[in-house]
């Protein structure tokens, strides 16, 4: 079981997820194989492996990674699932399932999935084209205000646009329409977001704690756990639901799945992500093993317990997000370097931001979450007024 370090594991992406895999692997020494363009976050990480120069789209790319790698996995879903599965039924091992990947990077059909065994989503409904006449007709149905969606190439936000009133449909198509398929979605009168990272191994379905996160203009911002002022049953079914969500897809690997809690505390999964995530990323310091460690865990088939994704502290993550200019962001790094108590400083290396970007990251752990609360704040207040 111990020669499983020594597989080499083939990454398609390589941005900030892959990076905190990388540095995950390097503790274990486990080799990671990088396919991405130029020097990005995850290659700067890692040399232990053969990276691969390409794009994370490109066959070619693709095959070369499979063919100096042990297990494929990916830290975007954004991928071509056509190479995935030829790879796989060359006897590639891809993980999570290349179906599962397939299934999930349509946001649509993912939701169609998880309906079929079960799970409940916000009610959907699939535009056959992004017309007027079909976004009023989903309207009549869902009533509005609505979130229109791009079923797939979504990430932070940039696939959403919230549509209030019958005014907001021409420029809801506008921003999204094109070529792109569309789907409408009932919106989600939410108390709270919830996210419990899932780790999905060959035996077993386990999960991290239950998260509460913070999302503005559709992107997060913070994450608390444990969610504040959620009542334990809460908590448990949240936990239920998203290990439940999770076991219907095949493969292995973490997964992130966010829910929303609506006002009669009913939860609905809004979507689930077939890898690492940000809503995950308190896990390094707060946790006993990270999601990182998690998912090279699950998809090299280490041993790993229940117990060992417990929370070991309270924690608060605060993204560093692009902002006017190319280095604005790093204003707020400034400013946890002077803090007393300092925070955990991630930056991705990514290089130049732009308005909105992930750059970076900032996890405070501490006794008590009111102690975390009272480190964190000064920062979000900096971050506030650098953005009003
Ligand atoms: P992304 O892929 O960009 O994360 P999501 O579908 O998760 O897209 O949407 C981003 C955020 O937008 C959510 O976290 C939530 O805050 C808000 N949102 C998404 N769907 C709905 C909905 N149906 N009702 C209300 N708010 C929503
Ligand atoms: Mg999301």
């Amino acid at each position: 079981m111990v020669n499983n370090m020594d597989k080499r594991v083939g990454v398609l992406g390589g941005g900030q997820l892959g990076a905190m895999l990388a540095e995950a692997a390097n503790l274990l020494r486990i080799p990671v194989n990088v396919l991405d363009v130029g020097h990005s976050s995850a290659k700067q990480i890692s040399n232990l492996g053969d990276h691969v120069e390409g794009s994370f789209k490109d066959a070619d790319a693709i095959r070369k990674l499979a063919a100096s790698s042990d297990v494929v996995t990916v830290e975007i879903e954004h991928v071509d699932t056509q190479i995935l599965e030829e790879i796989s039924n060359a006897g590639a091992d891809v993980q999570p399932h290349w179906r599962t990947l397939r299934t999930i990077q349509d946001k649509y059909t993912q939701k169609e999935h998880l309906i079929s065994n079960g799970v409940a989503t916000a009610q959907s409904i699939p535009l056959k084209s992004a017309t007027l006449k079909d976004l009023a007709e989903a309207a009549d149905v869902l009533g509005l205000p609505l979130m229109l969606k791009s079923r797939k190439e979504a990430y932070d936000g940039r696939g959403n646009y919230a549509v209030k009133s019958k005014v907001d449909f021409e420029a809801a198509l506008e921003a999204l329409g094109g070529n792109r398929a569309l789907y409408a979605e009932k919106w989600a009168e939410f108390r709270m977001e919830l996210a419990v990272m899932v780790v999905k191994t060959r035996d077993d379905v386990l999960s991290f704690p239950t998260t509460e996160t913070v999302h503005e203009n559709s992107i997060c911002k913070l994450t608390y756990t444990p969610a504040r002022g959620v009542s334990s049953s809460i908590d448990q079914r949240a936990q239920d639901l998203a290990r439940k969500a999770v076991a219907c897809f095949e493969g292995k690997g973490v997964f992130g799945v966010e829910m929303f809690l609506l006002q009669n505390d009913e939860l609905l999964i809004n979507e689930i992500a077939p890898r690492p995530h940000n809503s995950g990323h308190y896990t390094i310091e707060a946790c006993g093993v990270s999601q990182y460690e998690a998912h090279l865990s699950a998809i090299l088939d280490l041993p790993l317990k229940q117990k060992s994704l417990r929370l070991n502290q309270p924690a608060i993550m605060l993204n560093i997000l692009g902002g006017e200019t190319e280095n604005s962001h790093l204003k707020v790094v400034e400013e946890a370097l002077k803090s007393d108590v300092r925070p955990k400083i991630h930056l991705y290396g990514k290089g130049k931001a732009r308005k909105g970007r992930k750059m970076g990251h900032l996890t405070i752990t501490a006794p008590t979450m009111s102690e975390a609360e009272e480190i964190i704040q000064p920062l979000i207040d900096f971050v506030d007024a650098q953005n009003s």
